[in-house]
């Protein structure tokens, strides 16, 4: 009955969702409160009031039109208000032709990996990252390469980057702020990127596309900037979802934005819209469209993940362990004393704490921890991770 490349899909499982079903049991076992999981990236503050006052007039206003049909891009004032919103923020000059509304960044890159991919067409990615990348490439026949970021900073390492590119790399694909690490790229390492990007299309004769991942743009701390990656070379696509700026993850909602400069816009477009509506998706939930259109502005509790990120942060630091201090998202990227990633997750459950192996994002000797859970919750686990410290010996 299943295709032999589901199979092998199938076996694949995600880890990281495993160890949310574990978390699920120990919480059965041992209480919810006696159990502490940064497994998932869950936002936990919830979605803004204005964004379920707009759902609500919505319901009371337009109940006759919204749950119908609409143009597969999306709604054009829609798409037109979120390129308005983006024109403000980073000076561009998008209007609804540049704006297709997709199922969140999944269906985002689902929809450029379809559109750009012919079978054997390589995606060069950044390590660590978020492993559904691998899947989301398979989907269409491409193959996923991979480069490491640097080892320190974890920002992307341009020259390595520049060996990675052969004359089958279609696209480079990014995450910025970055899952796992948390690392924001900075002007310079950008800079760096489109000059190799524009260096390897001159050589090989065609252009590689930038394909920007970007579900956390609004996680950013201490005023840190996100480069807007369009500004800085031609050829660049930008998947966005509101599923962490806007706590909305299961409601499917996000865009991708297709600047005018790309190279073949118009048939680029025009083939995106498609592949939205032959992938089955058809269009973007519509009631979301609308609602999310209404609260372009609104921020989340960015107060509060960053009081959350300093908690962990320092607590673990006071235990002996070190991280990098995230600039961005709500992921904070701890080294593994003695390297073994997946020997230290599972030591760590015998303090119901629940961390993911970096090796589930192709880079062992690091662990993740999602602090988009509740304060208490951080403090609370503060002295497991004490434990699991002197286990290690720190
Ligand atoms: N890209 C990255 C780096 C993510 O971490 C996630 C979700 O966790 C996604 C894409 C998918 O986001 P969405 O829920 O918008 O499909």
């Amino acid at each position: 009955m299943i295709s032999e490349k589901m199979i092998a899909m199938a076996k694949g499982g995600s880890a990281i969702r495993a160890m949310f079903e574990e978390g699920n049991r120990m919480a059965a076992l041992y209480g919810r409160e006696n159990v502490y999981d940064y497994s998932l990236g869950n936002p936990n503050f919830p979605a803004p009031k204005a964004l379920n006052d707009a759902i609500h007039h919505i319901i009371d206003t337009e109940s006759d039109t919204v749950h119908c049909y609409m143009p597969n891009a999306g709604y054009p004032d829609v798409r037109m208000a979120v390129a308005e919103n983006l024109n403000k923020r980073f000076g561009t000059a998008f209007t609804d032709a540049n704006i297709i509304m997709t199922v969140g960044a999944g269906g985002s890159l689902n929809v450029i990996f379809k559109t750009i991919l012919n079978p054997g067409d390589e995606v060069l990615t950044i390590a660590p990252y978020f492993l559904e990348y691998g899947n989301y490439v398979r989907n269409y026949d491409g193959v996923l390469t991979t480069v490491n970021a640097d080892p320190v900073t974890f920002q992307p390492d341009a020259e390595a980057i520049r060996a990675a590119i052969t004359p089958k790399t279609k696209a480079l694909l990014v995450n910025n702020p970055n899952n796992p690490t948390g690392v924001i790229y900075t002007e310079e390492s950008v800079r760096a990127l489109a000059k190799v990007l524009e260096e390897k299309s001159a050589e090989y004769g065609h252009p590689i596309c930038l394909i920007s991942d970007e579900p956390y743009r609004e996680l950013a701390y201490d005023g840190a900037v996100v480069p807007w990656l369009t500004k800085y070379y031609k050829n660049t696509v930008v998947c966005y979802s509101w599923s962490k700026s806007l706590s909305l993850p299961g409601e499917r909602i996000g865009y991708l934005c297709i600047p005018s400069e790309c190279d073949d816009f118009q048939m680029l477009f025009d083939a995106a819209v498609v592949a939205n509506r032959i992938l089955g998706y058809v269009n973007a939930p519509s009631l979301m469209q609308r609602a999310v259109a209404k609260v372009l502005d609104e921020k989340t509790d960015i107060d509060g993940y960053n009081g959350n990120r300093q908690l962990l942060y320092n607590g673990l630091k006071d235990c002996g362990f070190e991280s990098v201090y995230p600039d961005g998202a709500f992921y904070l990227w701890m080294k593994v004393p003695g390297g073994d990633d997946k020997a230290f997750a599972n030591a760590a459950k015998k303090y119901n704490l629940l961390i993911v192996p970096g090796s589930s994002f192709a880079c062992g000797g690091y662990v993740r921890l999602a602090y988009c859970v509740s304060p208490d919750m951080i403090r609370r686990s503060l002295p497991a991770f004490k434990k699991l410290a002197e286990e290690y010996g720190l």
